[in-house]
């Protein structure tokens, strides 16, 4: 039997995932996220007839990952599976989604009520049947309970990394990608396909010490950090290291690290989530959060990049102090406050120039380039590499390296393309 690998969404692009592996009578879909244009309205992937698709995998939670199972519920029911704690933060974040965009968005409420309905969770390891297609997943060390997804065929096995990290968080541990050791071809994605990172310890010791610096000096700390993952990542660090100031965090990460403690078996340092959600202060309104920008301490707000989010509030309160610092713990997209502080010091075109500290820490949960390129190297019987979830660039670059150094077929689909196996 034939089999294809069709792009839907995330060639030479990052975000919106969207991948069809198919044979002639039916097909599984591995993502179906959602990216957001510059004037921030959502892009969905490619659609296939719904007859065809037998059911969906999700390799994580993150928004450009699931962001568009819901379209598949308004006209029938497909399942849609993921590991437990990827269905809870799932729900979460399509039900954040939905009060953000809902006008622009072609689902609600209910078609993400039947998304739930219908989701199935797998524990890694466990095998899966969808339509005739057999599954194995392990996890992808990205965020908690993310997975890499194997899908075994008649023409070998078939791997999709989802997104994809080797390096020792507080959260999770480094992928573990012994499952993909017999893959023909592997779907990978390159955020980071044209960088390496520094070591994980080096950049924890400087942004530990630069924080103590400015703490120590009277000032407050702002960390703008994404509510899933990120901001759970930043106080485990605070509450492993014993800070001795006081520490607040505001948005949705309070939801989200409750759901990590209930579903604790994907963390990695347990024990420094449980006390980070036992010590620091979680901001429950207006008043802690006036408190918050006034305390020589540490303020964990959302959105990561500025583009909204408390973390805006707090920046307008806390940078035109000199004793403050913005520590940026994320890629900061073009576009976005965060990218403008960086290139001018400037939030946008109007505002006035910065005056607290600013710096920026490569806390990164994707591979870096020759660790991308290790997880490649893993197969022992690759054919063809398809990059995805990259920029034109880092996908070029990336595909470039790879060639230098296997002997494989390399290819940086765009949407829409279909790739015979
Ligand atoms: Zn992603
Ligand atoms: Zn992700």
């Amino acid at each position: 039997m034939e089999y294809s690998v069709r792009i839907l969404g995330g060639g030479n692009e990052v975000g919106r995932a969207g991948i069809e592996i198919a044979n002639s009578n039916e097909s599984v879909i591995l993502d179906y996220g959602v990216n957001f244009n510059q004037k921030d309205e959502p892009n969905f992937p490619l659609q296939e007839i719904p007859s065809k698709v037998k059911g969906f995998i999700v390799s994580h939670a993150h928004l450009d990952h699931i962001g568009a199972l819901p379209i598949y519920q308004i006209s029938s029911t497909k399942p849609v599976f993921g590991t437990g704690i990827t269905k809870y933060i799932t729900e979460l974040m399509l039900k954040d989604f939905i009060k953000l965009s809902g006008p622009k968005i072609p689902f609600e409420w209910v078609e993400v009520k039947k998304t739930m309905d219908n989701f199935k969770t797998f524990n890694y390891g466990e095998e899966l049947e969808v339509g005739s297609f057999a599954i194995s997943t392990s996890s992808a060390g990205h965020i908690p309970g993310s997975a890499i997804t194997v899908v075994k065929t008649e023409k070998g096995d078939i791997s999709y990394t989802g997104d994809i990290n080797v390096t020792m968080a507080k959260l999770v541990k480094p992928a573990e990608i012994e499952v993909m050791r017999k893959s023909k071809v592997i779907i990978t994605e390159a955020t980071y396909g044209k960088f390496n990172h520094p070591s994980r310890k080096s950049v924890e010791d400087e942004f530990f010490s630069s924080v103590m610096e400015v703490l120590e000096g009277g000032g407050t700390v702002l960390v703008p950090a994404f509510s899933l993952s990120r901001s759970q990542e930043i106080l485990s660090i605070f509450a492993e290291r014993n800070i001795p100031y006081p520490v607040y965090y505001d948005g949705l990460s309070r939801t989200i690290m409750e759901i990590m403690i209930d579903n604790s078996q994907y963390i990695n340092n347990k024990e420094a989530l449980k006390k980070a959600y036992d010590e620091f202060t979680y901001v429950k309104g207006w008043e802690d959060r006036r408190k918050a920008w006034r305390t020589n301490g540490v303020i964990v707000a959302s959105a990561g990049m500025l583009k909204g989010g408390p973390a805006v509030y707090y920046f307008k309160k806390v940078s035109d102090n000199s004793k403050n610092a913005i520590f940026l713990v994320s890629y900061q997209a073009e576009n976005t406050p965060g990218r403008k502080l960086l290139e001018m010091g400037k939030f946008d075109d109007t505002s006035p120039l910065l005056k607290a500290r600013l710096q920026m820490f490569d806390f990164s949960s994707h591979a870096g380039k020759n660790q991308l390129l290790d997880i490649v190297k893993t197969s022992e019987s690759l054919e063809k590499l398809i990059v995805v979830h990259a920029s034109p660039d880092s996908a070029q670059a990336f595909s470039e390296y790879v060639k230098q150094n296997l002997g494989v077929e390399v290819l940086v689909p765009k949407n829409g393309q279909e790739i015979t196996i």
